[in-house]
């Protein structure tokens, strides 16, 4: 299909064609982990599943297509996806990354790549003023995440990547919150857009798995030469599983959106609310932004109980009954975690705290449930 289609169009169709072999519609689960030659080099483009699988190319056509890349490029996880950009660079080279990121990304850039002689510099990105200083000669990567976790800070995206662009530097976005329905940054000038494709993309909390799209050619083979060297690839299952619930990404990403304003705003009425953060909000420090390069505010929210402690939050957490107490975000269902005790464990309590994870603060990822029984589910455990 050589048409440019439309963002929901392109969601079930982008880089899709029926199978070869029998013309299925879905793509089979190319459940092999080799393939037969009739001459040695005589293969039809696939030799060995780590460098590649029919079942994966049809998923990286797929995240191609809705994130308007070239390459597409699909990954065990979403860390092996970020470990593998890491690994383009070289011992002295310095990357300048968001204050607020994931913690496994953190993680990764400070307990291994940081051995391995890259230099994280970790920078607020709410002004690009704070760049100035920190970028040198030897600075080669910006790693941005917006929204961020959980705190729902918003970073101008373009005005990053024209800096990027000024210095010559690449830009990264990690654009698992978002997904492409709501922004797609390789338009606003990205060099690299990373998922976690575990969370919205398969949408359906089964599966673990991460993804890349790139436009330039050179660096699409450094990645892929990196990737089937290290060898962090998904299985041909998971892969299926991606590309059907990306079939869904914009109709489950509408309802997400519709419920988490829903929810976002009763709590804000709430009387034993204290705070919300949700970029839909006038008042959100960077809402300006997120209306520039958002389509909607997204299904991701966090709050704090009046009192603001742990014994509130706890209690809450352990009453919800359609919330389910769990690790990860984007699926169909609703979960509710604990920051602090959770994804924000590792980090210590000042620093976390500076950056407003308190102990009482709870992230909700919404799901496509009706949002009348999230609300009431809410409210029972609030009272
Ligand atoms: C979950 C997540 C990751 C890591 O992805 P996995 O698929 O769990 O390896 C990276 N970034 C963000 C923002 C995430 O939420």
């Amino acid at each position: 299909m050589d048409k440019k289609l439309r963002f929901n169009s392109a969601a079930i169709h982008g880089g899709q064609q029926p199978d070869k072999a029998y013309g299925a519609v879905m793509p089979p689960i190319y459940q092999t982990s080799t393939y037969a030659q009739t001459t040695p080099g005589g293969h039809q483009g696939y030799e060995y599943s780590r460098t590649h699988n029919p079942t994966r190319t049809a998923l990286e056509r797929s995240i191609a297509s809705i994130e308007n890349a070239k390459h597409g490029m699909a990954f065990a996880s979403g860390m092996a996806a970020i470990d593998t950009v890491l690994k383009l660079f070289q011992p002295g080279d310095e990357i300048i990354s968001t204050d607020d990121l994931y913690g496994g990304s953190y993680r990764l850039m400070t307990k291994i790549f940081q051995k391995y002689g890259l230099k994280i510099h970790f920078v607020n990105m709410g002004n690009v003023e704070n760049f100035k200083p920190l970028l040198n000669n030897k600075t080669r990567l910006i790693w941005i995440e917006t929204p961020t976790n959980p705190m729902m800070k918003v970073v101008d995206i373009h005005a990053i990547t024209s800096l990027g662009k000024t210095h010559d530097v690449l830009v990264a976005v990690d654009n698992t919150f978002a997904s492409p329905y709501l922004q797609q940054p390789l338009n606003l000038g990205a060099d690299i857009v990373m998922h976690s494709a575990t969370k919205y993309l398969a949408g359906h909390s089964d599966t673990i798995i991460g993804l890349l799209a790139v436009n330039d050619d050179d660096l699409y083979e450094q990645l892929a030469f990196i990737q089937n060297s290290g060898g962090g690839v998904p299985g041909p299952m998971d892969c299926f599983l991606a590309l059907r619930g990306i079939k869904t990404l914009h109709l489950r990403m509408q309802r997400h959106c519709e419920n988490g304003a829903a929810v976002a705003i009763h709590l804000q009425e709430h009387p034993k609310i204290e705070k919300v953060y949700w970029p839909g909000f006038v008042n959100h420090p960077n809402h300006e932004v997120a209306k520039k390069q958002m389509k909607a505010f997204g299904g991701m929210l966090s709050f704090v109980p009046k009192g603001g402690d742990l014994a509130t939050a706890k209690e809450i957490l352990e009453k919800f009954q359609i919330f389910t107490l769990a690790e990860s975000l984007g699926g169909v269902e609703s979960l509710a975690g604990h920051p602090a005790s959770m994804t924000h464990a590792s980090i210590p309590k000042e620093i976390r705290e500076q950056s407003g994870v308190v102990d009482g603060l709870i992230r909700l990822s919404i799901g496509i449930e009706d949002v009348q029984d999230l609300i009431e589910d809410l409210d029972q455990a609030i009272a």
